[in-house]
């Protein structure tokens, strides 16, 4: 009913390359969804393979529903694959005109979708004038024109100082709050921490979690923790199912253990006082969507 998108097993190979793994998700309405990976994990490949621009080599994805044709599902969605491309010796309005005629779409939102992107005082002003960050903010007042179901931007921020940094994230958390639905690509963790409310990590093409940022947040976290006789703590927490992983390298000074549910600090004491155990140190921590990204993306080399 609410869904935008779905995509089911797709694989896109380049030769000898797997751009895109057995990849599946859905999109619903109304988020704001990241697909985080580093480089060359699949992206903007990904982004290519739903917005027809690059052929699956196996697999399916529907819009919305299957209701229509791919092409005019199409015309529901807003995209910034590419460097912002407009005319250099037209101005701001006079682009986006040129667009609204080539999109079948009235001249009388221009102002609006100006105005939301921060340009409207800059309306006259040649494109050949403006920085990177406003060119890319009116790339996204022009994507904005038709006032598309979804937008979809493919590493928006790269190349942009602090500040533009700031203002398109900024923008995309406005145009979300008016009930737009995003998508955007990015290989940059606190970006998708800072704009997105879910997020599909990929590595290699391969999908490694999609689901709420702050699930992958509020996983149960960690317990460092030591005793006099490490060794025997070491066994008692591996054999116990409240611990999904339990490490010790020799360099650390403590034990780190997963947990696998939530539990209390309280309630791990207590536990280890009954197998006989008085522990030196406990704390709990939980660990970061970056600490967790950067373990998902090192793992699983295939
Ligand atoms: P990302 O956007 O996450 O950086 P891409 O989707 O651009 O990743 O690329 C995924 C992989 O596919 C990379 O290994 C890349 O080199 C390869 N690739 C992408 N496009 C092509 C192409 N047109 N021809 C050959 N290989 C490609
Ligand atoms: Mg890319």
């Amino acid at each position: 009913m609410n869904t935008i998108l779905t995509l089911e097993n797709i694989t896109k190979t380049y030769g000898k390359i797997t751009a895109v793994n057995q990849l599946s998700f859905t999109i619903e309405k109304g988020h704001v969804y990241g697909i985080l990976g580093p480089n060359g994990s699949g992206k903007s490949t990904t982004l290519g393979i739903v917005l027809n621009v690059v052929n699956a080599t196996s697999g399916s994805f529907k819009w919305f529903n299957g209701e229509e044709n791919t092409h005019q599902a199409l015309k529901k969605v807003g995209a910034i694959i590419e460097r912002p491309n407009f005319y250099p010796y037209m101005t701001a309005y006079q682009n986006l005109a040129l667009v609204c005629k080539i999109k079948n779409v009235s001249t009388s939102a221009i102002d609006d979708k100006l105005k939301l992107v921060g340009l409207l005082d800059r309306k006259n002003t040649k494109f050949s004038a403006f920085s990177l960050g406003m060119k890319q903010r009116l790339a996204i007042a022009s994507a904005l024109l038709n006032d598309p179901q979804i937008l979809i931007l493919d590493e928006p921020t790269n190349g942009l100082d602090p500040q533009g940094i700031h203002q398109i994230r900024e923008i995309i958390k406005t145009i979300a709050k008016m009930g737009t639905t995003i998508l955007l690509a990015s290989h940059l963790l606190d970006e998708v921490e800072k704009v997105c409310d879910h997020v599909v990590i990929l590595r290699k093409g391969q999908k490694l979690y999609a689901g709420p940022v702050h699930e992958l947040t509020a996983n149960h976290g960690y317990v460092e923790l030591n005793a006099q006789n490490t060794q025997q703590l070491m066994e008692v927490l591996k054999a116990n199912n409240l611990f999904e992983r339990v490490i010790k390298q020799d360099e650390d000074e403590f034990i780190t253990a997963f947990l696998s549910e939530p539990a209390k600090a309280e309630e791990i004491n207590e536990l280890l006082i009954e197998k006989g155990i008085i522990l030196s140190h406990l704390v709990k921590r939980k660990e970061s969507l970056e600490q967790q990204f950067l373990q998902l993306t090192s793992q699983k080399n295939t």
